[in-house]
This record gives C-alpha cells, sequence and structure tokens, in this order.
C-alpha cells in the first residue's frame, strides 16, 4: 500500500506565526488521504488540516493557534468541498477479472459442454 496526500485546498495566511513571528510564512493546507495498491484505490473521507510555516519550517499545532488563525481557519474550512471517501479499482483489477472470467468459461466448456468446442 502506497499513501499519498491529495491536496484540496492551499490557502497562505497573513497572521503572526506563533514560532518566528513573521507574517508571511505560514500556509494552511487541507488534504485528503489516499491509499493505493496495485489492485485499488482508496481515498478517505476525512480531511486533515495542518499550518505550516515557510518561514521556520515549523509546523503549526491547533493548540498553538491564536483566536486570529482559528476565525482564518474557519473560513477557509467552509469554502472546502466536502469530499466523501472512495474507492476505485484499478486497470489491472479489471484486467485479472476479465482473465479469471475467460478461463473460468474455459473450464466450464470443457467440463460441462465440451461438444461446443469441439471435444
Ligand atoms: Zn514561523
Amino acid at each position: 500500500m502506497k499513501t499519498e496526500y491529495i491536496t484540496l485546498k492551499e490557502a497562505s495566511l497573513n497572521n503572526n506565526c506563533p514560532e518566528c513571528y513573521s507574517t508571511d510564512g505560514m500556509i494552511l493546507s487541507f488534504k485528503q488521504q489516499r491509499l493505493s495498491s496495485k489492485l485499488l484505490v482508496k481515498t478517505k473521507s476525512n480531511i486533515i488540516e495542518c499550518i505550516n510555516c515557510s518561514k521556520c519550517e515549523n509546523q503549526i499545532f491547533p493548540g498553538q493557534w491564536t483566536t486570529d488563525i482559528e476565525r482564518v481557519y474557519n473560513y477557509h474550512k467552509k469554502t472546502i468541498p466536502h469530499k466523501s471517501g472512495s474507492l476505485h479499482f484499478t486497470g489491472l483489477f479489471y484486467f485479472l477479472v476479465f482473465l479469471f472470467l475467460i478461463i473460468a468459461s474455459g473450464v466450464y466448456l470443457y467440463l460441462v459442454k465440451p461438444e461446443l468446442i469441439g471435444l
């Protein structure tokens, strides 16, 4: 299983960073987790929010947020389209199903209706 994060939205904040007090370094991002394997791709429904400061390279955890940061966060949160989780099968999965059906029908013909394939 491979884990990746899809960014739904990124917004730069001009609030003061609680770590380095810079006003132009913080980036708020909303991400969704996606797990993929050779056969399927699963997107989780929960949204992961995080704030990172590009100036001091710290992650700003919710406990450090000021009320101003919370206000901006709540504003952006409302603009995120709600995405539900999903499960998709890959091309390889369908290929294997197809192959299985071909083999199964071959076996079926061979065992049950051999006259159809000239045996
Ligand atoms: Zn900072």
